[in-house]
């Protein structure tokens, strides 16, 4: 068995058929997984310039970048193991670089919460067997985690839940659109409109304070109904709900402090994003938006937007992300005019722009390590493949000494 490293559920259950060095097939794997595991479509080559050139070369001129630099930025890491992620974080410092990934602008926030112990959160296991009533809030599982409901939530049997969705498990969904993952939580969509979570939540405080609320209370008095009922509850939160209550978050903490029957999980896309926000936690007491320097500075402008927009970094290490296509397009025009350090296995958007760029092997398939569940829970990466790429951990390590 291997851990497919295709999105933060971290399945570990994977079977992979191996033919002459190359994945041949997957087992257990969702689509996504598979497409994952079976490599990138063009992989990415050394170079310098746009020009091919050999590894140690664009090392050395990475490092010769990263010197003249006066405001660098280390981007990325949320598709790397925890030991690249490490090396990543002490590479920063050394060079006083800002440092930020896109938890920046997706669940970051959440996260950070969760390491403060704001939030009641469980394991993935602890649902499988104990939950009955599960609720996807802003979250497509079915669309991003693809074997989230199948594998931990809605399906599956589980020690205290023999009779699985049929009998013992009711599942909510919470969202703006009717989702594939709304679809499946059969006449318990709640649907309501764009930004409208906060409306929704202080109408649902009310409901289970015996009130009856302004916003749709029929609606409002049977979801508290359900909710008070729960005797081990999950909501699941997507980006759709971090993003709308971001600038009121405290709101959903008041929430889930009546709901002491409920854990909070934080719905993760990228592999391991929650391994690189408990690395800089633990590191700098923050899971993004920081600055080296004499002291690590916590600050919303060093967000990679905000960074952008102010043309603060003079230079860039990407890692394992692609900016130029996750960003609003009002951001590009300052990384083009900045040399970019371009690290991943293929061949993206970014790696077209970057001044320098080094392939590094494909974490999970063709190099080793560990990772960090969604729900915080440490997995191991298995080396499936030979390979000659070198690690993302080997890369920054070489740059640590080079610079
Ligand atoms: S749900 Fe995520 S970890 Fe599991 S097989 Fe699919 S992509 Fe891989």
């Amino acid at each position: 068995m291997v851990t497919c490293p295709g999105c933060a559920l971290l399945c570990d259950d994977i079977e992979v058929i191996v033919d002459n060095n190359r994945i041949k097939e997957t087992r257990n794997t969702c689509r996504r997984g598979a497409a994952r595991m079976k490599g990138c479509i063009n992989r990415l080559i050394p170079g310098i310039a746009q020009k091919p050139a050999d590894i140690e070369s664009s090392i050395k001129e990475a490092a010769r970048i990263i010197r003249n630099a006066r405001s660098p930025m280390l981007f990325g890491l949320d598709n790397s193991t925890c030991e690249a992620q490490v090396m990543g974080i002490q590479l920063a410092r050394k060079i006083n670089a800002i440092m930020d990934d896109t938890s920046s602008f997706c669940q970051g926030l959440l996260i950070e919460k969760i390491l403060l112990k704001k939030f009641r959160t469980c394991s993935l296991e602890d649902i499988r067997n104990k939950a009955d009533v599960l609720v996807y809030w802003g979250s497509d599982a079915q669309d991003s985690q693809p074997r989230h409901m199948s594998r931990f939530s809605y399906f599956p049997r589980g020690e205290s839940r023999q009779r699985g969705y049929e009998e013992d498990r009711l599942a909510i969904a919470i969202d703006v659109r009717e989702s594939n993952t709304a679809k499946i939580c059969k006449g318990h969509f709640y649907r309501i409109p764009l930004k409208g979570d906060r409306e929704f939540i202080f109408a649902l405080i009310a409901a289970l304070s015996g009130k009856v609320p302004a916003y749709e209370p029929k609606k409002m008095l049977e979801l508290a109904g359900i909710f008070k009922k729960a005797e081990f509850g999950a909501i699941f939160v997507g980006l759709g709900l971090t993003y709308s209550i971001k600038e009121d978050f405290d709101i959903f903490i008041a929430l889930s402090n009546i709901l002491s029957n409920f854990n909070i999980m934080p719905m993760v896309g990228h592999y391991n994003m929650r391994g690189f926000n408990e690395a800089l936690f633990k590191e700098t007491g923050f899971v993004n938006r920081i600055k080296f320097g004499e002291n690590a500075v916590h600050d919303d402008k060093y967000a990679i937007t905000e960074a952008l927009k102010n043309k603060i970094p003079d230079a860039m290490i990407v890692v394992g992300s692609d900016p130029l296509t996750s960003l609003p397009r009002t951001l590009i025009p300052h990384i083009l005019s900045i040399p970019v350090i371009y690290i991943d296995p293929c061949v993206t958007l970014t790696s077209k722009i970057a001044a320098v760029t080094i392939p590094c092997s494909a974490s999970g398939v063709e190099s080793g390590g560990t990772a960090v569940r969604m729900d915080g829970k440490v997995i191991g990466l298995t080396k499936i493949l030979e390979s000659d790429y070198i690690t993302d951990e080997e890369i920054m390590k070489r740059l640590l000494e080079a610079v």
